[in-house]
């Protein structure tokens, strides 16, 4: 099954599509991951996305595109996969339609306060990759899981996630109606709640389409 998340910035998408990824047996494709990969790695895609993502705007269409075309076409894709931040703008949703057939878009929908909260309190582990909130960390700037430093990503800093609900609502909103019109479209109304409730609500938007 092919299945991609939509959501803003901060919606759970990555916590949701690491444990759906675990009990289909299909992998995560996570183009936010992939370019803080690049980056780490200092290689020429890497460079060029960083301006980009610090900036808190979305890496050109075409660099995306051939990113995730290559990604696809590896052989743990080929029983499905989750896209988890892809596509974000109708010119890559029609760039994916060429290449791949979605079966199910999940909208996550959570309202902007909790998504601000969420993002401004988002702390990320420069080890094990572990994401937790400041409410949970109490003074400690240490990894509960491992012991690592916990960072803030650059995007994640107040104005920057100001700029990115703003980008999402211009150019990544109109994917729901873009999903809708196809008839694979099914929302979960995330309005707080614990992770393990708002996952319950992924899969039952999940199963409506499935
Ligand atoms: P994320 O981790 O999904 O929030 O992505 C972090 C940043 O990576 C975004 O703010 C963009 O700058 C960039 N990015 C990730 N996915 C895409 C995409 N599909 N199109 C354009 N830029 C992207």
């Amino acid at each position: 099954m092919n299945i991609v998340f939509l959501g803003p910035p901060g919606a759970g998408k990555g916590t949701h599509a690491q444990r759906l990824m675990k009990e289909l047996n299909i992998p995560q494709i996570s183009t936010g991951d992939m370019f803080r990969r690049a980056i780490k790695e200092q290689t020429p895609t890497g460079l060029d996305a960083k301006r980009y993502m610090d900036a808190g705007e979305l890496v050109p269409d075409e660099v995306v595109v051939a990113m995730v075309k290559e990604r696809l076409a590896e052989p743990d894709c080929q029983n499905g996969y989750i896209l988890d931040g892809f596509p974000r703008t109708v010119a890559q949703a029609e760039a994916l339609d060429t290449i791949a057939h979605i079966d199910v878009a999940l909208n996550i929908d959570v309202p902007d306060e909790i998504i601000i909260d969420r993002l401004s309190g988002r702390r990320v582990c420069t080890a094990c990759g572990g994401t937790y909130h400041v409410s949970m960390l109490g003074a400690s700037t240490k990894c509960p899981a491992c012991g690592a430093e916990l960072i803030q990503r650059d995007d994640d800093k107040p104005a920057t996630v100001k700029n990115r609900l703003d980008v999402y609502q211009e150019k990544t909103a109109p994917l729901i109606n873009y999903y809708e019109k196809k008839g694979v479209l099914s929302t979960a109304k995330c309005v707080g709640g614990t992770v393990d409730e708002n996952y319950a609500l992924v899969k039952a938007a999940l199963n409506a389409k499935a």
